[in-house]
């Protein structure tokens, strides 16, 4: 009988354990906090509304959401369709953000939808108010900051991510401060950071800048990583721990090309793992109000995946890069430098 002592207190510390609430990660979507590990199949960098009118005319009444939703909404049907469940809007403030449209869509499909706080430095800085070129780094954090702790404009909904853009052959003093505040909103809250990046070494630079704030390149998300030509670029940044987000795709047979070899380099070089797949297709222009220009959704399904099947990329990998990828890139929590 004493023997049946130790089973007996293992059963009970199990038990014990059993009755902590456990903790998972989880991302902030427009209708709250869902688990990582629950987000299902993810497009990692859509839009579904621009407005190329740039900040100093920008304004939530150019477009009509109501008669936006329904132009939206059947493309948004399609991908649930193809099973998938979260959508990333990559859209900025100045840009045409629209988190209640995104709640809209959200309600209608029962997919989950994930909005942004940022801004978006490319293009000249033509979607940066005027007055914002010149505030520090600590300034545009606390903007950021309290998007996340109250909500956007009053409408409760919480950005899940910090969408920053930069271009040029290296970052401006202002793009450089862009980083730095998406460094301090990141220490702040925990949103992850996704930056339109061209090339390699402007990559590198924002992990240098981040690093030097304490975040690790984990909390990076370097999106538009295809326009980096140098693959071996792609498996140097992946191994510092950044995201290399794939995800420019019009279905182009040169495209199909380069993204087969592009996916296939990742794989080969042990760095599935830090794959992210969409195609910045979409969506809503103020402009073309009857919506002729908008892109599906569903291209890189229709074009891509058969391509990547037949170069060796098989259903598991196609699930880590839409499914458990976006699941830990976008998870919100700090990502520090011991
Ligand atoms: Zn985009």
């Amino acid at each position: 009988m004493k023997g049946m002592k130790i089973p007996f207190f293992v059963l009970l510390t199990l038990l014990a354990f059993s009755c902590i609430s456990p903790v998972y990660d989880s991302v902030v979507t427009v209708n709250g906090e869902v688990r990582a590990d629950k987000l299902g199949a993810t497009l990692a960098h859509e839009h579904v509304l621009v407005d190329f009118i740039g900040a100093e005319h920008a304004d939530p009444v150019r477009h009509n959401r109501d008669s936006a939703f329904a132009i939206i909404l059947p493309h948004i049907e399609k991908i649930r369709d193809h099973g998938i469940k979260t959508f990333v809007d990559c859209t900025p403030r100045f840009l045409g953000r629209d988190p209640l449209l995104l709640k809209m869509l959200a309600d209608a499909t029962d997919m989950n939808f994930i909005t942004n706080t940022g801004f978006y430095g490319a293009g000249n800085n033509k979607y940066i108010p005027e007055h914002v070129l010149n505030m520090p780094a600590e300034a545009i954090a606390a903007f950021w900051i309290a998007e996340f702790k109250q909500g956007i404009d009053g409408t409760g909904i919480r950005p899940g991510f910090i969408k920053i853009a930069v271009e040029g052959e290296s970052l401006s003093d202002f793009h450089k401060t862009l980083v730095k505040a998406a460094a301090l909103a990141h220490i702040a809250t925990g949103l992850p950071i996704m930056s339109h990046t061209g090339k390699a070494n402007l990559a590198l630079e924002q992990i240098q800048i981040l690093e030097a704030e304490g975040v690790k390149a984990e909390a990076f998300i370097w999106t538009h990583a295809h326009m980096e030509k140098d693959l071996s670029k792609h498996v140097e940044i992946a191994k510092m721990g950044a995201w290399v987000s794939l995800d420019s795709f019009r279905g182009k047979p040169e495209e199909i090309k380069e993204m087969t070899e592009m996916v296939v380099n990742m794989k080969k070089n042990n760095c599935a793992v830090k794959l992210l797949l969409s195609q910045d297709a979409g969506w809503y222009d103020p402009e073309i109000p009857d919506g002729s220009n908008y892109q599906e959704h569903t291209l890189i399904f229709d074009y891509l995946v058969p391509e990547l099947n037949a170069a060796g990329i098989t259903d598991a990998d196609l699930n880590r890069f839409l499914n458990k990828n976006p699941g830990k890139a976008f998870t919100v929590k700090t990502r520090l430098k011991e």
